[in-house]
């Protein structure tokens, strides 16, 4: 016996019929971003170590535990990319987009890796949709940004979210914030778990973050970063949240929301579905107003939100809707060839056109053709290959007709 290689644990197969909803949410995404004057940018699925090091942050969980690294035959160091916002940042610098007059409003749909636990919403290998803006200080950017993600879920039938947003303030107050929460998180340091007293020292905050109960009740009397703003950045905040009561938006101000990753400066928010269980992010994402410069590039804010695919996927309603195809029978092996040239003028008009090369009965092809859910089909004989007119059944009303090559176009161009 043979050893099966089966796939990696935490990768998924996205099969046909699978795929058929994939290529129909990704069309809405696409039409969705560009309404918002997006552009797609591509970048490489693997980047420098150091570019997420420096990008994510030295004490976020990602760093941390969840990269898949490796020494690449010339001996450097590089990461199949955990997420996307660096990735941009630096296309951004190596492009100079920034001296460009096109608005720096990007959107990219692909594949992520992180070495995560696997479990239900949480894969090793996952897709994003990603959305960055830069160099848009004002927070009615901000606003735009979730109202944009709210129609998003609004056309894609996403119903029963949340929208949870918070600030996690500036370099500015932020390290008096974080001193007065070490303080206290050093005192009960003895009810955390193994990970979150390592984080007392390196980095209190990502605290929040932390899925353990225990903790999660020791951070609920943890002093609060909104009660620690400075004035600039309360006074965003503040704007943030008229400006999504402006567009008429649902949200709740949640204080502990300061979301995994180090780069965050003033507004963070995620969406949320109960349907999700305990993965219950479909969207997250917020301001990082120093990472360019901190990247040896200009100093430009940037502002984003991240979509898990597979989450989005999840909550969205099922609706099987069938593209009409025509099966192609035939019977010899005259009719074959005729058929491959039926098919071939077909397909070169846009009518799907299956055709199988075994040999069979035209029995058995007609009841292929039903069991595949087949529109039309084409019955292709000696005597149809002499005339140079073919049967077309119409499968929904069981009618058939004698017609041409250009009659049959025109009847189900008709149709479609
Ligand atoms: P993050 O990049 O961690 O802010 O996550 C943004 C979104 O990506 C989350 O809200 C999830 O929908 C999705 N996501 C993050 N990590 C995973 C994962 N391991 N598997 C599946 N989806 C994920």
């Amino acid at each position: 016996m043979k050893k099966r290689i089966p796939a990696i644990k935490g990768t998924k197969d996205i099969l046909p019929q699978e795929a058929k909803i994939w290529q129909a949410v990704e069309a809405v995404v696409k039409r969705v971003c560009e309404l918002y004057g997006y552009k797609e940018i591509r970048t490489p699925v693997f980047e420098a170590t150091e570019l997420f090091e420096k990008g994510t942050g030295e004490t976020s969980d990602i760093v941390i535990k969840e990269m898949y690294t490796f020494t690449d035959k010339g001996g450097r160091s590089l990461t199949l990319r955990p997420e996307y916002t660096p990735s941009v940042v630096r296309a951004i610098i190596d492009h100079r987009l920034n001296l460009k007059p096109d608005p720096l409003r990007f959107y990219f749909m692909g594949p992520m890796f992180r070495y995560d636990k696997p479990q239900k919403g949480r894969y090793r290998q996952f897709h994003q949709l990603d959305v960055e803006v830069f160099a848009e200080q004002d927070p009615a950017v901000d606003a735009e940004l979730v109202e944009m993600a709210d129609f998003l879920l609004e056309e894609l039938k996403v119903a029963d979210t949340e929208t949870l947003v918070n600030s996690v303030g500036c370099k500015k107050c932020r390290p008096s914030y974080i001193t007065k929460l070490r303080t206290q998180a050093q005192k009960e340091k003895q009810e955390l778990c193994e990970d979150c007293q390592r984080k007392v020292l390196t980095n209190p905050l990502r605290i929040f973050d932390c899925k353990v109960e225990t903790c999660q009740d020791v951070a609920k009397k943890f002093p609060m970063i909104t009660e620690h703003l400075c004035q600039e950045c309360e006074e965003h905040f503040k704007q943030f949240c008229a400006y999504l009561e402006f567009f008429g938006l649902e949200y709740r101000i949640e204080p502990r929301l300061v979301r995994g990753i180090d780069y965050y400066t003033k507004t963070t928010f995620e969406i949320v579905s109960a349907k999700l269980g305990a993965q219950d992010a479909i969207l997250g994402g917020g301001r990082y107003d120093d990472m360019m410069k901190e990247f040896g590039g200009p100093d430009i804010c940037g502002i984003g939100f991240a979509m898990g695919l597979e989450r989005l996927l999840s909550v969205i309603p099922k609706t099987e809707k069938k593209e009409p195809f025509l099966y192609l029978a035939y019977l010899g092996k005259k009719a074959k060839k005729t058929g491959m040239l039926l098919s071939q003028f077909l397909r070169r008009k846009g009518v799907e056109c299956l055709m199988e090369y075994r040999e069979k009965s035209l029995k058995s092809q007609m009841s292929r053709a039903n069991k595949l859910g087949a529109s039309w089909v084409l019955i292709v004989g000696e005597d149809e290959v002499k005339k140079g007119k073919y049967q077309l059944k119409n499968m929904t009303t069981g009618q058939q007709e004698e017609k041409t090559q250009e009659d049959i176009l025109e009847v189900i161009q008709k149709a479609s």
